[in-house]
């Protein structure tokens, strides 16, 4: 019985192992060239994984990251990544991975920025993180590959749907090279309470470090997208600068 077990289980690393280097192999032809990181002008390093979910940044001071969820969207997308170029702002998003698929053009133009995408799941399946390991990461890879590809380059960072973090969804993203990204300011926009209430909330809670999410999908996001606009000026004049989380 024992033995059965264990030669089972040799059979069945050796399938993942097999599993996993094609995938890899498939997931590096796809983000092979170039490295378009155009806006920077010179690509920043990939932050460094660990297996933690990060809700502050990493880089010390008076900073902020700005964090997009749910696009992207052809209607709130470039209005956002209008904003932020206008104001000379990098920010994250977190792509959902069949709506990039749909709209690999709005994935291009959000690298072409010189922002960073970050894996938010195929469907935003809130429930991602209860599957087994191999269902997680099976998941996690095919949302990756898309953006990856539609964007030709790095996905930096995971967030799970609805910030539903489990320790499989924790261990098996940063397993697959993608920081979990989590936030520190959650103003609600989602939930449309009015432009003033976003920017408030934001205003109130903001701290050195604040990882902010915010959304350019899921809904209208017409007050996301002013609030950014009183936002930014604002945080400016407070002595914050923009950062990503790193
Ligand atoms: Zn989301």
């Amino acid at each position: 019985m024992g033995s059965t077990r264990s030669g089972v289980r040799v059979l069945l690393g050796v399938t993942v192992a097999v599993v996993l280097t094609v995938g890899l192999g498939a997931a590096s032809a796809g983000v092979a060239a170039p490295p378009a990181r155009a806006g920077t002008g010179s690509a920043p390093a990939r932050p460094r994984v660990t297996p933690t979910v990060l809700t502050t940044t990493r880089a010390p001071g008076k900073v902020v990251a700005l964090t997009f969820d749910d696009g992207p969207t052809a209607r709130y997308t470039p209005q956002i990544l209008a904003l932020l170029a206008r104001n000379h702002v990098t920010a994250t998003f977190c792509e959902i991975g069949q709506q990039a698929r749909a709209q690999p053009a709005l994935v291009r133009r959000v690298v072409a920025g010189g922002h960073r995408l970050c894996d938010h799941t195929i469907t935003h399946d809130p429930t991602v993180g209860t599957h087994t390991p191999a269902v997680i990461d099976q998941q996690l890879r095919a949302s990756r590959d898309v953006l990856a590809t539609a964007g030709k380059t790095d996905v930096d960072y995971f967030r799970a749907p609805d910030g539903n973090w489990t320790p499989n969804l924790v261990r098996l993203s940063a397993r697959d090279g993608m920081q979990p990204l989590g936030w520190t300011v959650d103003p609600r926009d989602w939930s449309r309470p009015g432009t003033a209430a976003i920017v408030r909330t934001v205003a109130t809670h903001v701290r050195p470090g604040s990882v902010i999410l915010l959304h350019d999908g899921g809904g209208p996001r017409d007050q996301t997208v002013q609030a950014v606009a009183q936002l930014i000026p604002w945080l400016r004049a407070q002595g914050y600068s923009f950062v990503l989380p790193g």
